[in-house]
């Protein structure tokens, strides 16, 4: 891949890790208000309690998704950026600008989740592209 081309995707990478620890410090500032205001009644803290749990949720999620943008920004590093991590073939620029966290070609990614899928585990890979519509 050309250096051109990496770059973009490590812009691309860097911005979307701003994005998510910028809104994980929202989270917190969230999470904190909620406990100062509560006033200690049973039902007030059991929708603090919902709320928690939901923020420590997505939350999850997003510091998930963090970790894959660290490892491929490390991939960039170390010039191992856009090849699937299975077959070692290329994955094509159009799969790595729709998911730049992709580590996989098409076939070799649809053959793992079909493993996952018998094994009954979650793919939560789908995010970022989720994400990508919702701001477009
Ligand atoms: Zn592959």
């Amino acid at each position: 891949m050309r250096k051109r081309e990496l770059d973009k995707f490590k812009k691309m990478l860097v911005l979307e890790k701003q994005t998510i620890l910028r809104h994980l410090e929202d989270l917190e500032d969230e999470s904190e208000s909620q406990m100062e205001s509560t006033s200690g009644d049973a039902a007030d803290l059991a929708s603090v309690e919902i709320t928690q749990a939901a923020i420590a949720k997505l939350g999850g999620r997003e510091k998930k998704l963090l970790k894959k943008i660290e490892y491929a920004l490390q991939k960039i590093e170390d010039g191992e950026f856009g090849t699937c991590e299975q077959c070692g073939e290329a994955i094509p620029p159009a799969r790595l600008e729709a998911r730049p966290v992709a580590q996989f070609c098409i076939d070799c990614k649809t053959e793992l989740e079909q493993n996952e899928r018998r094994y009954g585990e979650e793919d939560e890979e789908d995010k970022w592209s989720s994400d990508v519509e919702e701001k477009a």
